[in-house]
């Protein structure tokens, strides 16, 4: 029963080659230890092969980072669900806010993007996240609100079960300042209950949510000791195995204070 989820987000980073060294060390360090915890990895679409046959055999799954709402077409440059699957992955990160920030994705695209994994059973991992004047101006719950309502639209109770949402403030990603623990907890509370009011309160417990922003070894325990905190989303040190398997471990050692009833893990 994995109690929390952990997953690496390497971004625009790293050749094939470079790829399976650096799955290769995860396995070697998480394998089938810390078996509380779900770990996941995303790598850049050129390497998710090299990915998946690194990790081959082992219960640390494949994320895609983007995809397609479309299931074929004239989509120059773009990847569909389908192909994903095909690929080996198993989830599939929406709506980072490098996404909607840097390519102008909207909540409408994401929601789009959001049904088309569900539809093909890729388990979507749902970005949501306030920029620094969002905070400032008092606006973090507003943004959140905008953000799942879009993302959530029409998307049905049944869908959840395969749902994960990831708190990623904007201003706390890859700037190496995580957000305070009572920020953390205010967001993800708030979150909760937003999910509880659009799924029902027993059904939201369900729905694992993540903290993703400047996560390191070093404040991971602190971070895994917020309440309705369910693991991490993790950029910059998943690109180091030893910092990402040292997280890992904080989770699966830290007992989280939110739910421990999420989902199974098919291993
Ligand atoms: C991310 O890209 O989702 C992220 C959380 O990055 P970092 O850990 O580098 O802040």
């Amino acid at each position: 029963m994995a109690r929390c989820t952990v997953i690496g987000n390497w971004k625009m980073h790293g050749t094939q080659t470079q790829a399976r060294d650096l799955a290769r060390g995860v396995r070697r360090l998480v394998g089938n230890r810390f078996r509380a915890v779900e770990v996941i990895l995303a790598p850049p679409f050129t390497a998710i092969e090299a990915t998946r046959r690194a990790l081959a055999g082992s219960r640390v799954r494949l994320a895609a980072q983007n995809l397609h709402w479309q299931p074929s077409g004239a989509f120059t440059g773009e990847v569909a669900a389908g192909m994903l699957r095909d690929a080996g992955c198993s989830h599939v990160i929406v709506g980072h806010s490098e996404r909607r920030r840097l390519f102008g994705e909207t909540s409408r695209d994401v929601g789009r993007k959001l049904a088309a994994a569900l539809e093909a059973s890729l388990e979507p991992i749902l970005c949501v996240g306030e920029t620094l004047d969002e905070r400032r101006r008092g606006d973090t719950h507003r943004t959140l609100s905008a953000q799942l309502s879009g993302a959530l639209k029409g998307v049905p109770k049944s869908a959840i079960e395969s749902l994960t949402v990831a708190y990623e403030p904007v201003w706390a990603i890859g700037t190496g300042r995580h957000a305070a623990p009572a920020q953390v907890a205010d967001a993800h509370g708030w979150l909760r209950r937003a999910l509880a009011r659009r799924f029902g309160a027993a059904s939201a417990r369900e729905i694992p949510i993540l903290y993703g922003g400047s996560v390191n070894p070093d404040n991971a325990a602190e971070l895994a000791r917020v309440a309705e905190v369910d693991g991490v989303l993790v950029g910059g040190a998943s690109l180091d195995h030893q910092s990402f398997a040292a997280i890992v471990k904080v989770f699966s050692t830290e007992i989280p204070t939110a739910t421990f009833n999420i989902r199974t893990t098919d291993t």
